[in-house]
């Protein structure tokens, strides 16, 4: 089966950077599977597995547009240490939910200097160009319940949540 619209796609993946690292992976024997077509994977790969079939592997690279956006300089900001009463150790790398105009969005510190902590509010992989390499393992249609929900629903379509 071709992957298309309402496919349930199971897929492995590795994510690496610029530089070669792996930033990310599926675990061996843990594939992901998502709905195909409604949004729930980054558009520069939901793009590439169109049309492509089970047992497949391929590499995929997404620039920032079509991975995880453009960095935004705007989503920086510094902020004293008492805004962030309540939480225990301020650390480079922790993420936290921080109240915007726009609701709770999630920022990551990414600086502290002295009274002074730096929230970075883009997703940790913006501005980056991606690739992957993935290996398409199953390929089916979406149930009747699934696509009424919009999520996949374990790998033989039956209720899982
Ligand atoms: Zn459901």
């Amino acid at each position: 089966m071709v992957i298309a619209t309402d496919s349930v796609v199971t897929f492995h993946y590795s994510l690496k950077g610029e530089d070669g690292t792996v930033l990310e992976h599926s675990d061996p024997g843990e594939p992901l599977a998502y709905l195909h077509g409604h949004g729930h994977i980054i558009p520069g790969l939901e793009k590439e597995l169109s049309g492509r079939s089970s047992g497949e592997a391929l590499t995929v690279t997404v620039q920032p547009a079509e991975g995880y956006g453009e960095y935004d300089a705007n989503l920086v900001q510094r902020v004293p240490r008492r805004a962030l009463r309540g939480i225990s150790e301020i650390r480079v790398g922790l993420r936290l939910q921080a109240q915007t105009e726009q609701g709770p969005r999630a920022v990551t510190v990414t600086q502290v200097v002295g009274d002074m902590v730096t929230l970075d509010g883009n997703h940790p992989l913006a501005g980056k160009t991606l690739q992957f390499e993935v290996r398409i393992e199953d390929v089916r249609p979406a149930t009747a319940a699934e696509l009424e929900h919009g999520h996949v629903h374990g790998s033989d379509g039956h209720h899982v949540h």
